[in-house]
C-alpha cells in the first residue's frame, strides 16, 4: 500500500516527486516507456528558470530525477497497464504486477503527432522540433519549414516569423483548417510563404546530424523536389497520453483530462499535471509547477483523510 503513486517521469511527475517526497509520503514513481519525459527528446533548453546558459534537456531531468530520490522517492521502471479508480484504495496494474496506492498522481503528458519518417525521428531534437515556443529562438534569421494547415501551424508559423527570416508551411491540402482569423494572419505575413497539397517524404540529413532540407511531393502532380532549409517545425497536433483513463476521469472533447480547484480531477484522491491536463502552455516550467500543485493537493487529501503514515 502506498501513500502516493505517480504515474510519469517527466517535468511534471518529477516535480510532484520532489513535493510528495519532502512532504514525508514515500512517493513511488512509475517512470513509463519514455522515462524522463519529452525533454529527453531535445538538446538544449534555454527557457527553463535558473539556467542562465541553457541546459540540456536530459541533464535536466536526471537533476530533477536525483533531487526527488535524494529526499526518498523511488522509481519503477515500465507502463501502467490499467488503474481502478471507482474505490479507494486506488489500484493501479502493471501488467502482472498490481499495486494499491491512497492517493494518485497522473503526469503522463501529451505526444506530438509526427509525419512517421525515419529521418524525422532521427533528426528530432537535432533541427526536427514539434515546439516552436521552445526552439523558434535558435532560427533567428534562418529558414524554417512548418508542416500543418491547422490552428497550432498557422500559431507556430506566425510567432517563427519573430526570429526566422523565411517561414514555408507546407501543407498537404489546398486550404487550411486554421481559423478564418489565423488564415488571414497566416497569408498576409510577408515572412510566410505557403506551398500548398504538399507532404514532406524525407528529412535531410541524418547523415550530416542535422538538418539541411527536406524533400517534398506534389499530392496532386506527384512531382518531387528538394527545399533547403534550417530546421522543420512539425504542427500537426498533440495527443494526450490519457487512453488509460477513459471512462473513469473527465477529459475534453480531445482527451485532455479537466481539473478543477488546483489539480483535483473528478475522482477524489486523483490529480492531475503537466501536459496531459494542458493543451495550451506546454511547457517543462508549467508541467513542474503543476507537478508541485498536485503534490500539495495529494498530500492535503491524505491528511484530511488520515490516511498518510
Ligand atoms: C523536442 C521537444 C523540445 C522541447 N523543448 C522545450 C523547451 O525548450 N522548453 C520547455 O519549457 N519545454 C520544452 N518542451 C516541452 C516539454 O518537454 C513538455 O512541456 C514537458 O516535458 C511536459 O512534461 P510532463 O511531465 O507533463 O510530460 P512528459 O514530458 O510528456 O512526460 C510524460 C511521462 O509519462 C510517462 N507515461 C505515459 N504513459 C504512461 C503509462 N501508461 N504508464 C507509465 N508512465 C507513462 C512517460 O513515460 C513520460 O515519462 C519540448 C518538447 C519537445 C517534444
Amino acid at each position: 500500500m502506498r501513500n502516493v503513486v505517480i504515474i510519469g517521469s517527466g517535468c511534471a511527475g518529477l516535480t510532484a516527486a520532489i513535493y510528495a517526497a519532502r512532504a514525508n509520503l514515500n512517493p513511488l514513481v512509475v517512470r513509463g516507456h519514455e522515462a524522463g519525459g519529452q525533454l529527453t527528446l531535445t538538446t538544449l533548453v534555454e527557457n527553463y528558470p535558473g539556467f542562465p546558459k541553457g541546459v540540456q534537456g536530459p541533464e535536466l531531468i536526471e537533476l530533477m530525477q536525483k533531487q526527488a530520490q535524494e529526499f526518498g522517492a523511488e522509481f519503477l521502471e515500465g507502463d501502467v497497464t490499467r488503474v481502478d479508480l471507482s474505490k479507494r484504495p486506488f489500484t493501479v496494474e502493471m501488467g502482472k504486477e498490481t499495486l494499491q496506492t491512497q492517493a494518485l498522481i497522473v503526469a503522463t503528458g501529451a505526444s506530438a503527432m509526427l509525419l512517421g519518417l525515419e529521418s524525422e525521428r532521427q533528426l528530432l531534437g537535432h533541427g526536427v522540433s514539434t515546439c516552436a515556443t521552445c526552439d523558434g529562438y535558435f532560427y533567428r534569421g534562418k529558414d524554417v519549414v512548418v508542416v500543418g494547415g491547422g490552428d497550432t501551424a498557422a500559431e507556430d508559423a506566425l510567432f517563427l516569423t519573430r526570429y526566422a527570416k523565411q517561414v514555408n508551411v507546407v501543407h498537404r491540402r489546398d486550404e487550411l483548417r486554421a481559423s478564418k482569423i489565423m488564415q488571414k494572419r497566416m497569408l498576409d505575413n510577408k515572412v510566410i510563404d505557403m506551398v500548398w497539397n504538399t507532404v514532406v517524404t524525407e528529412v535531410l540529413d541524418p547523415g550530416k546530424g542535422e538538418v539541411t532540407g527536406v524533400r517534398l511531393k506534389n499530392v496532386e502532380t506527384g512531382e518531387e523536389s528538394v527545399k533547403e532549409t534550417d530546421g522543420l517545425f512539425i504542427a500537426i497536433g498533440h495527443s494526450p497520453n490519457t487512453e488509460l483513463f477513459k471512462g473513469q476521469l473527465e477529459m475534453n472533447d480531445v482527451g485532455y483530462l479537466v481539473t478543477h480547484d488546483g489539480s483535483r480531477t473528478n475522482v477524489p484522491g486523483v490529480f492531475a499535471a503537466g501536459d496531459c491536463r494542458d493543451h495550451v502552455y506546454r511547457q517543462a516550467v508549467t508541467a513542474a509547477g503543476t507537478g508541485c500543485m498536485a503534490a500539495i493537493d495529494a498530500e492535503r487529501f491524505l491528511a484530511e483523510n488520515s490516511h498518510a503514515k
